[in-house]
């Protein structure tokens, strides 16, 4: 149920709103947008109801949401997108953020020099694996604490908000002592413990899409992180399995247009997982970006033929000025504003 309070309610009346609803058993989400106070009240809707709340000083009306998502859902927020600063930058309302960086930090020249091509070119955030899911156990599974390090050398350098993976609730301290946005990946987005976890975290979330997940369930998760009360949460359409062999994945661009119906949380695009080859990232990047994507995640490395791990669909640094300047050009068609310097 989403009680909506009237422009003019107190804090004080939404306070006593709230712990009547905590009083039922239920939460209660207190959500305050540019004009409206919302209070999402998450557990038995019968309860909620028979606690009369129409006439209580403040309220103006309630809503039932009826989506199994709720706190994700548009409803929640009576059509506005959310807006939110991760160390500075804004993501969603408008802005277009582009986070860059290698697949794997494979050590400090490697992450420094990307680093520093991608903020001179104008990404907005750094994107870098420290522990990195792999197909095969015997495969490079990141420089784990060394790579934390790492980051945190790379953003004091750069200034940029890090986004980095978290595989395993036991590294959640260390992980989110660097980062900023906690990545949580496709592997992952059905880890129920591991979501709950970085809702209690004080890092803003990218929650990628399942490899088979639908736009409901990527909802459902990240209604897990939301009802923990970290309300920064970034989706992120990663590229889904079909039956179409010829590329790593099936990017799907119409969750964007359908998750902006869906949801009030930003959406970006990973076009770097989707494609496997470098030539095919800026295409989806620049479609992605028209068909109102929030924000861009591209694997960006010095020397990709040498990478340890995505080397193929990297970006080299040396085109990635190019990239950016193109994706400048698309976003202003489209109305957008980007943090880049372009
Ligand atoms: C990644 O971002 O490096 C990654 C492993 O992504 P995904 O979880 O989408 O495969
Ligand atoms: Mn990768």
């Amino acid at each position: 149920m989403m009680i909506v309070m009237k422009p003019e309610a107190t804090e004080e009346q939404i306070a006593a709103v709230a712990d009547r609803v905590r009083s039922t058993g239920c939460s209660a989400h207190v959500s305050t947008g540019e004009v409206l106070t919302v209070i999402g009240a998450i557990g038995n809707r019968d309860r909620v109801q028979a606690l009369g709340l129409e006439g209580v000083a403040g309220v103006d009306h309630l809503v039932p949401i009826l989506k199994p998502y709720k706190l994700a859902s548009s409803q929640f927020r009576k059509g506005e997108r959310s807006l939110f600063e991760v160390d500075g930058v804004e993501v969603g309302g408008g802005h277009l953020t582009l986070i860059a960086g290698p697949c794997t930090v494979e050590g400090r020249d490697q992450v420094l020099e990307v680093a520093r091509c991608v903020s001179d070119a104008g990404a907005s955030m750094l994107r870098g694996g420290a522990y990195k899911p792999r197909t095969s156990p015997y495969s490079f599974q990141g420089l784990g604490r060394e790579g934390l390090r790492l980051l945190q050398e790379a953003k004091r350098q750069t200034g940029l908000p890090v986004v980095t993976e978290l595989l395993d609730v036991r590294d959640v301290e260390d992980v989110a002592e660097v980062a900023d946005v906690i990545q949580v990946g496709a592997r992952n987005m059905q880890n129920y413990n591991l979501l709950t976890e970085v809702g209690r975290s004080d890092c803003a979330v990218l929650l990628k899409r399942g490899l088979a997940a639908t736009l409901e369930e990527l909802l459902m998760s990240a209604e897990y992180v939301l009802k923990e009360g970290n309300e920064r949460v970034i989706l992120c359409e990663r590229g889904i399995r079909t039956y179409e062999r010829s590329y790593r994945f099936t990017l799907d661009l119409l969750a964007i247009p359908a998750l902006r119906e869906m949801t009030h949380l930003p959406v970006v695009v990973d076009p770097s997982h989707a494609a496997g080859r470098r030539d095919w990232v800026g295409p989806m990047s620049m479609a992605a970006v028209a068909a109102g994507a929030d924000g861009i995640i591209v694997e960006v490395h010095n020397e990709p033929d040498a990478a340890i791990c995505d080397g193929p669909q990297a970006l080299a640094t040396e085109e990635f000025a190019g990239y950016v300047q193109q994706l400048g050009a698309v976003s202003a068609v489209a109305g957008r504003e980007t943090a880049a310097a372009v």
